[in-house]
């Protein structure tokens, strides 16, 4: 079997433990019908053309089959990860990326890209900040710590904070479930963000609104409504930052007008397009 096995950049919480090992297999033909058929619906949405990708492909977490209850616990990083894994695996890690120039609307071409050149950041299993449900715990390191020691620690998070702007909060790493949650907002990504940072939102402190503990973790996503604009933008920015995984932004000149521009490589870019012309460039 052409499997593959891999370390994920972030891992599986499971009971207080993290899972890090991931094992893949190549894609099949079929996966191309069922996006294809995904994309016809009505109400088609990434979220859906992920999971088409993730559940063929994945095949175990640590020792246990990759459900679908397992695929929606995986953080987003690590789910966004596996894309890019499995794209390298089903098809190598040599692509052409595509991006129309902001200024001239030229369909840019970017041939023999590697996507081995991806940074990925990592959490690292030393220092990790755990939540118990009410409060956090820092630095804490799991892998060295027995089971009953690690009673009670559901998930890692992670803190902002700002002196000036007097802010500090506590969000949890977003998961698969809470990539599922935005999906359906299209291509409103501002909203989108907004809706993932209250979804994971656990603690919130500012001069005028505190949350001392988000009830289930989590709060409405009209609470960003009450919150002043600069704190709201430096937030946005911060959180952004703080997310682990492949930093998929690539730095990119226009062929035309050597205009150059950001662009964000999204895996599902690469799966199916532009195969067939880049054997006739080489
Ligand atoms: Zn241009």
């Amino acid at each position: 079997m052409a499997s593959k096995t891999l370390q994920l950049p972030c891992g599986l919480e499971t009971d207080g433990r993290i899972e890090r090992t991931a094992e893949i297999g190549k894609l099949k033909g079929k996966v191309q019908r069922d996006i294809a058929r995904i994309a016809n619906k009505k109400n088609a949405d990434m979220y859906h053309v992920i999971e088409a990708i993730l559940k063929p492909s994945v095949q175990t977490i640590g020792s246990e089959p990759a459900s679908g209850t397992i695929l929606g616990a995986l953080l987003l990083a690590d789910r966004d990860f596996l894309l890019f894994e499995i794209v390298k695996h089903s098809r190598g890690p040599i692509v052409t990326l595509r991006a129309d120039c902001p200024k001239c609307d030229e369909a840019g071409e970017y041939p023999g890209y590697d996507l081995d050149d991806l940074p990925i950041t990592h959490i690292e299993d030393g220092d990790a900040l755990w939540w118990d449900g009410q409060n956090v715990h820092s630095a804490v390191d799991v892998s060295k710590m027995g089971p009953e020691e690690r009673v009670g620690l559901k998930y890692r998070v992670f803190r902002i904070a700002d002196e000036e702007l007097g802010v500090t909060a506590v969000f949890r790493y977003p998961t698969g479930r809470h990539q599922q949650g935005i999906s359906k907002m299209g291509d409103n990504e501002i909203e989108a963000l907004w809706k993932l940072m209250s979804t994971t939102m656990l603690q919130w402190k500012d001069p005028e609104i505190e949350v001392e503990t988000a009830p289930k973790g989590g709060v409405k996503m009209t609470f960003w409504d009450e919150v002043d604009m600069e704190i709201l933008d430096w937030a946005q920015l911060t959180y952004a930052e703080a997310m682990p995984g492949v930093d998929s932004k690539v730095e990119l000149e226009c062929p035309s007008c050597e205009h150059e521009f950001d662009s964000v490589m999204r895996p599902t870019d690469f799966l199916f397009r532009g195969r067939r012309k880049e054997k006739v460039n080489s």
